[in-house]
This record gives structure tokens, C-alpha cells and sequence, in this order.
């Protein structure tokens, strides 16, 4: 099914393909000029420029360590709901809390209609794809995890705050789909938090993404995904990209238990240690893997975003990805 629907939307794959989750981490020069920008220091031209220096240099680097979906690497985000939240009429900016382990943001507040003025994602995701005949990842944050991290004094509850946000994100789909976008990834890192609103993120997620031509991904992580498993496969997505080696692929005794009927971006490199792991390692992980999912179905990545490694061990961990992805295709 996934990949019969690539192809009708002509983008070839080789098996195992090779992805990333999103975000990558900034170069020295342009956390510097961040810092610099929030002091004024610069303009948000200069900023700009710095900006899309990056995104090529992590656009050229992906394609050289012969990655087959690439990703913007999210040079121009802080976080991912606040970067959302800060443009979108009826949003506030809040103040800084801690929501796990060293991620501070500030939590955004929802204090009026939320609305889809114009386009946020789409100059760069245009831009992304001019530097590359590969395909690139339209990245959207979820609207189950833009209202589970965000505070709402406008909506009358959960699911209302959920599905506003859903035909908000859903006009970004429509124009990135318009701008020639085929794969959009939709995180909802957030999605097991609370197993009884499950059935919230599904209808929120339909209305992002039904009658809408593009192979959806959404990415979770952080997840006690017992609990929404196998209700989570009734989400309107083709492909889940999954964090499953922080848990030392837990996940696999789960889908056993009822099969994975997606297709899966399967994480085989950990995000959160510094340790670049061996492609044997990363083998045994994909062939794990491939004890309960078809060979079809399976994506190649790390767990998660790169953003919290260097740039040299992003590099590095991408590099053992893409090996072991082609040490299973022959
Ligand atoms: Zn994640």
C-alpha cells in the first residue's frame, strides 16, 4: 500500500529507505547568530542568510552520506510547537517551563480563534528542495501536540482546542501539497500521553489529512505506546517513524501481539547517547525488525530528532543508518 502510493506519486525508493525525524543541530556560526539576533545584534535578514546556509550545508551532507528522504534539518526553529504557535494568530507567547528531561520552552497560550493567515513552512521547504533532486520532507508539528503543549483560555476543552488546530494545520498541508510536497510528516510526539484521547488525535488527524494527495508520516517518541497499541494504527497515516531503540526495541513484543499494518520508520540509532553505535549493532536492530514486518514496509532512521548531538555525531549516526540500510538490500 505505502509503496504503491509513492510510486503513483513518483518518488522510487530503493528498500530500506533512509530518512531522518527532522531536526538537526546548528552550526556553531548560527547559534551564535541567534543569540546575536535576540540581542539585536543583527537583523533578521542576516539572520535569514545564515539560516539557509545551513540548511545546505545539512542538505549537501545528507546527500553525500546518500541519505533517500532528507529533511530541512529545521535550522530556522526553536521548538517545534512554539515555532508554530509564534505564527499563528491567537496565540500568546508563555512563560518558560520545563516539559522532560532538559526541554525548556515556552509554552505557548491559546487566547483567542486560531488562524492560518499564511503560509510558515512552505519558503523553506521550497527552498529545501532546490538544493536536491531527492525528495524532502514537508515537517509539520501535530495538532494533538501543539494542544497538549500549549495552555488554552479560549476553546472549552481538549478535543475542541485539538480539532481547531487540526484546520489550521491542514491549510499548511494543502499548500505545501500545492507547492509539490509529496512525503509530509506530521509529529505527534505527544500521542500516548494520555491513552484515553487516542481517539482525539485520530479524528484530529483525519481532518489534516483526508482527501489530501501526499504519503503522510507522523513521528511519536516518548511513548508508552502499550497502552494505544493497536488502536494507534487506525491514524490516518502511511507510515509511523517510531523511537525504538531508546527502549532497546521494546516495541517488537508490542506489534506481536497484533501486526504492524503500516509502514514503519524504524529507529535504529539512539538520539540521546553520544555514543556513535556500530553498524553491526544497527543490523542486529534492523534484522529484529524484520523477525515480525515485512522487508517492504520498513524505513531506516534514528529515534528522533538530531538536534541535542553535534553535528559531527548527527553525521556519524546518519552514516551507520545508511549502511545498514544498504547491507540489507542486497
Ligand atoms: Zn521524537
Amino acid at each position: 500500500m505505502g509503496r504503491e502510493k509513492l510510486e503513483q506519486l513518483g518518488v522510487k525508493l530503493p528498500l530500506f529507505p533512509t530518512t531522518s525525524v527532522g531536526s538537526f543541530p546548528k552550526p556553531d556560526y548560527l547559534a551564535k547568530a541567534r543569540a546575536d539576533f535576540n540581542k539585536g545584534k543583527i537583523s533578521q535578514q542576516q539572520l535569514e542568510e545564515l539560516e539557509r546556509k545551513a540548511t545546505a550545508f545539512w542538505i549537501a551532507k545528507q546527500e553525500e552520506l546518500d541519505v533517500d528522504v532528507l529533511v530541512d534539518g529545521e535550522q530556522y526553529r526553536g521548538d517545534m510547537v512554539a515555532y508554530f504557535a509564534e505564527k499563528l494568530p491567537g496565540f500568546a507567547e508563555g512563560g518558560v517551563v520545563r516539559s522532560y528531561g532538559n526541554r525548556y520552552y515556552h509554552k505557548p497560550i491559546i487566547t483567542g480563534e486560531v488562524r492560518w493567515e499564511k503560509p510558515i513552512t512552505v519558503e523553506w521547504w521550497r527552498y529545501a528542495q532546490s538544493l536536491t533532486k531527492r525528495p524532502v520532507k514537508g515537517m509539520l508539528t501535530g495538532p494533538y501536540t501543539v494542544m497538549d503543549w500549549s495552555f488554552n483560555e479560549f476553546y472549552p476543552d481538549r478535543r475542541a482546542t485539538c480539532m481547531a488546530l487540526a484546520a489550521v494545520i491542514r491549510k499548511e498541508v494543502e499548500v505545501l501539497v500545492a507547492a509539490g510536497c509529496r512525503i509530509v510528516q506530521i509529529d505527534e510526539p505527544a500521542l500516548s500521553v494520555r491513552p484515553d484521547e487516542l481517539g482525539i488525535a485520530i479524528e484530529a488527524m483525519h481532518r489534516v489529512t483526508d482527501g489530501l494527495n501526499a504519503y503522510f508520516i507522523t513521528h511519536a517518541c516518548y511513548g508508552a505506546f502499550e497502552y494505544i497499541y493497536p488502536g494507534m494504527l487506525e491514524m490516518p497515516v502511511d507510515n509511523f517513524d517510531l523511537e525504538m531503540s531508546n527502549s532497546d526495541l521494546d516495541l517488537l513484543a508490542v506489534f506481536r501481539s497484533q501486526p504492524f499494518t503500516k509502514d514503519i520508520s524504524f529507529g535504529v540509532v539512539d538520539v540521546h547517547n553520544h555514543q556513535v553505535e556500530d553498524v553491526a549493532t544497527v543490523r542486529r536492530r534492523v534484522e529484529q525488525a524484520l523477525t515480525i514486518l515485512p522487508k517492504e514496509k520498513v524505513w531506516v532512521d534514528p529515534d528522533c530528532g538530531l538536534k541535542t548531538r553535534t553535528v559531527e555525531e548527527s553525521i556519524e549516526k546518519l552514516r551507520v543508518c545508511v549502511a545498514a540500510a544498504k547491507a540489507y538490500r542486497n
